[in-house]
C-alpha cells in the first residue's frame, strides 16, 4: 500500500518517499504525492529527485492493486533501484488546474438538476453528462449559475463518513459512474458548505473562488437522456 499524501492536503507539491519496486508498468513508492488516473481526473505527471542529483520523469500515474500508486516513467528515463530515497513533485502548474476543474465540476452538479452518468477533468476544460430527461438545458442560466458559485467562495473540504451513514443517505451519491473511495468501512465525501455533498476520491481546491471565471461550451446530445455539458476557464 502507498501513503496518499494527496489525499491528506492536495496542496502538496512535493514529499521524500523510498522507491519499493520497479518493474515494467512503473515505479511504486512507500508513499506519494502523484494522484493516480480515477474519478474522472487524470494522474499526475512530475519528476522524481535521486540523491545523486539525476531525475526520472513522471509521464503518469496509474492506480496498481488497492491503494497503491504507479509512477510511469517517461520514455526512455533511466530508473531508479529499489529501496532508493527520493523527493516526488508533481507538476504543480498543472495539478492546480486539474484541482481547479475538478471543484468546478462539483458546483456544475450542484447547478444542474439529474444524476451525473459520466464526466472527464481535463486541463482547462471539463465535461459532465447528466441524465436530463427530454429537458432543454438554458446555457446561459447555467454558465450564470456557475460563476455565482464560483464567485461567491464556498468552502471546500473532504470529510469521512462510515458505510452505514452512506446506506442511510444514498441520495448523497450523484455520480452513478464513479464508485467513490471506500475501504475499512470509510468513504471520503467531498464537501461545499452548504453547496454539494458527495463521495469524492480527487483532488480539489480548498475555496470555490480560486476556480476563476468560467464558460460554458457546447451542450451536446448523447443519447436519448444524456446531456454532455462542455465548461472551460475564461483564460
Ligand atoms: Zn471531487
Amino acid at each position: 500500500m502507498t501513503e496518499l499524501v494527496f489525499r491528506d492536503d492536495a496542496y502538496t507539491r512535493s514529499c521524500t518517499a523510498r522507491v519499493v519496486a520497479v518493474d515494467e508498468r512503473g515505479i511504486r513508492l512507500d508513499r506519494t504525492v502523484f494522484y493516480p488516473t480515477g474519478g474522472g481526473q487524470p494522474g499526475d505527471s512530475g519528476v522524481l529527485r535521486l540523491a545523486d542529483g539525476s531525475v526520472v520523469a513522471i509521464a503518469d500515474t496509474v492506480k496498481g492493486s488497492g491503494d497503491e500508486v504507479v509512477h510511469v516513467p517517461a520514455a526512455g528515463a533511466a530508473l531508479p533501484a529499489p529501496g532508493a530515497e527520493v523527493t516526488a513533485e508533481i507538476d504543480w502548474e498543472r495539478r492546480h488546474r486539474l484541482m481547479r476543474m475538478h471543484t468546478c465540476l462539483h458546483l456544475l452538479c450542484a447547478v444542474v438538476p439529474g444524476a451525473v452518468t459520466g464526466g472527464s477533468v481535463g486541463d482547462g476544460r471539463g465535461r459532465l453528462d447528466f441524465d436530463v430527461p427530454g429537458a432543454s438545458l438554458d446555457k446561459e442560466a447555467i454558465s450564470a449559475g456557475l460563476n455565482k458559485l464560483i464567485a461567491e467562495g464556498h468552502a471546500v473540504a473532504p470529510r469521512w463518513i462510515d458505510d452505514a451513514e452512506l446506506e442511510a443517505h444514498p441520495e448523497l451519491v450523484r455520480t452513478m459512474s464513479v464508485k467513490p473511495p471506500t475501504g475499512a468501512g470509510k468513504v471520503r465525501l467531498l464537501e461545499i458548505a452548504g453547496v454539494d455533498l458527495q463521495p469524492c476520491g480527487g483532488t480539489h481546491v480548498r475555496n470555490t473562488a480560486e476556480i476563476g471565471p468560467v464558460e460554458i461550451g457546447k451542450i451536446e446530445n448523447k443519447g436519448r437522456q444524456n446531456r454532455r455539458i462542455n465548461v472551460a476557464f475564461i483564460a
